[in-house]
């Protein structure tokens, strides 16, 4: 991810232009903008102990600090919508939780300033929660950017964070705070580049909400000035500074017609000269089945039932799964509904798993592996997916996550069959890539996860914002073994499908569809890209693209080739 001139991908027109992971597609042209500051140490003058007759009156005025930095995050929260709602929300409520305004108070009544106070009680939080790992340890940005308001509060400065332009711009951060990113208005905020961050940060989730392009982990991005015009491409993850305007004008252009088709496209999936590709929705619960009926999705290609059980005590009864799973079932009745059984473990713990602590977890008793110690786990639930399909009267495909080895495959595939149902594997597990053709002796179909298949390959946590960009789907090492499955497949005659974030984005969908893969399965939100973008190219042009992109040897040279072949 060094700053590169962008003569391999639109020509040198485009000046310096620097690379970052992609994560909202879409085109920006606009000028930089930047967040404020957070209040410099010199702003901040203050004694350095307060005497006893002041501290119950600091005691108050931070009181009153936290409270109204809260109450404003509050009023956002109740302007904004959906994600963007919750993180307001959230944050407005970690800004007045007891624990750390008890912390802060406490050093007050013992005679630090309010401003120091504030610091030192985040910094014993941040601390706490950083050694907490996971969820904890995202919520460390949520306090840093509650001690800047805090502090501006008290210091009786504006409240750090992003200006409101008069002109539509692109903003250029560091990172962002989500309660920062959640109050972006669309139409004034048309792009979003950061630093820091990776694909599965708040920033990212709810740059995507919002619909606003963004790339993030842009490498170079401190050293653009505010004011210089950007046109940054959210689909190749490029932030190109100050370059030729016509050049930028027609970049523009062609992704307000690509929105323009995609508005119109309404399925069934296929390329431009007829080539069928069913473009499918994930799901986890009823709910989004329903909502993703409302989209030309032609089926669900994963259903990831942990997700209905992540606060279960106990494993649900047979019954109560059926229900849960008929509920997916409904609403494509006669459609292709492929369920895959529990991908427990790792960052989905199921407490009825009954799992041991590990030091590695992703390595660890995951997907599959639960059911060896415990069979009666996976007998229960294939007997609830069988009573639902019966109730509902579908034939669902059923599939094991994180399958290894031929031999699990026939076994997952003989006690799937026994139920009725029909029976494929899920190839995320490199070793599975690598003997695709043999697993496939033994089921029906294939499904390829491509998060954790980057992940296993590349050997980099798919939680790590730092690993971003070698997790990403595009690497060319990941795109190999893919390739290696979908040759499997074509030779076997059975169907091999992407379900991983890799057939979200729509420009390697076409890779996917040129190396033969046979379907792709995305978030309901991304299903009208990705079908809008394969009616616009033939099969041919997508092997060219599958080819082009296997021949690189980067992610960002791979996207580079494919888009080159595809245009
Ligand atoms: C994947 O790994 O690509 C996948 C689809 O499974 P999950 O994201 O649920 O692990
Ligand atoms: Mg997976």
């Amino acid at each position: 991810m060094t700053p590169t001139t962008a003569a391999t991908s639109q020509g040198a027109a485009l000046g310096v232009v620097l690379q970052g992971v992609p994560v909202v597609p879409g085109v920006a042209y606009a000028p930089a903008i930047r967040p404020g500051r957070p209040p410099a140490p010199e702003d901040l003058s203050a004694p350095t102990e307060l005497v006893e007759a002041d501290r119950e009156a600091e005691a108050a005025r931070f009181s009153a600090a936290a409270h109204a930095v809260a109450t404003r995050l509050r009023d956002r929260a109740a302007h904004a919508t959906g994600a963007a709602s919750e993180v307001l929300g959230a944050t407005a409520q970690l800004a007045t939780d007891r624990a750390w305004l008890g912390a802060a108070e406490k050093r007050i009544g013992a005679g630090t300033p309010a401003v120091r106070a504030t610091t030192e009680a985040v910094e014993q939080f941040v601390e706490m929660f950083t050694k907490m790992g996971g969820l904890m340890a995202e919520r460390v940005t949520d306090l840093r950017d509650i001690r800047d308001r805090v502090i501006a509060e008290l210091a009786g400065l504006p409240e750090p964070g992003v200006p409101l332009p008069d002109v539509p711009s692109v903003l250029c951060a560091d990172d962002l705070a989500p309660a920062d990113t959640a109050g972006l208005d669309p139409a004034l905020i048309i792009g979003l580049a950061t630093s820091l961050g990776g694909p599965t940060s708040h920033t990212a989730i709810i740059a995507r909400q919002l619909g606003i392009p963004c790339v993030v982990a842009v490498t170079g991005l401190d050293d653009v000035a505010v004011g210089s015009k950007i046109l940054l491409d959210g689909t190749l993850g490029t932030v190109a500074v100050d370059p030729d305007a016509t050049t930028a004008g027609a970049a523009v252009e062609r992704a307000r017609q690509a929105a323009a088709a995609m508005a119109n496209w309404s399925g069934p999936g296929a390329t431009a000269d007829g080539h069928p590709v069913a473009v499918l929705a994930n799901v986890q619960d009823g709910a989004a089945a329903r909502a993703a009926r409302a989209t030309p999705a032609e089926g669900i290609g994963l259903f990831r039932t942990e997700l209905c059980f992540l606060n279960a005590e106990t494993e649900p009864s047979v019954e109560e799964q059926a229900r849960i799973y008929g509920e997916v079932l409904q609403p494509f009745s006669g459609h292709k509904v492929v369920i895959r059984t529990l991908d427990a473990g790792s960052d989905k713990p199921l407490k009825f798993a009954g799992q041991p602590e590990e030091a590695n977890p992703a390595l660890g008793v995951r997907g599959i592996r639960v059911s060896f110690g415990n069979p009666a786990i996976l007998d229960n639930q294939l007997a609830g997916i069988a009573a639902a399909a019966e109730q509902t009267d579908s034939q669902p495909w059923v599939m094991a996550p994180m399958i290894a080895t031929p031999e699990e495959a026939r076994d997952f595939a003989a006690k799937v069959r026994a139920h009725g149902l029909i029976p494929g594997v899920m190839i995320e597990v490199p070793a599975a890539a690598l003997l695709a053709a043999r697993i496939l002796e033994h089921v029906d179909f294939v499904s390829i996860g491509t998060n954790d298949l980057a992940q296993y390959t590349m050997a980099a946590d798919r939680m790590s914002a730092e690993l971003a960009t070698l997790t990403d789907p595009w690497q060319p090492g990941v795109l190999a073994l893919v390739a290696m499955t979908a040759e499997a497949g074509t030779a076997a005659g059975k169907p091999v499908g992407v379900c991983g974030e890799a057939a979200a984005d729509p420009l390697l969908a076409c890779v996917l569809v040129g190396m033969g893969i046979t379907s792709l399965s995305a978030a309901a939100a991304a299903v009208m890209a990705v079908g809008a973008k394969l009616s616009t190219v033939t099969l041919e042009q997508c092997r060219r693209a599958g080819a082009a992109a296997l021949a690189t040897a980067s992610a960002a040279e791979a996207r580079a080739a494919a888009l080159a072949a595809l245009s």
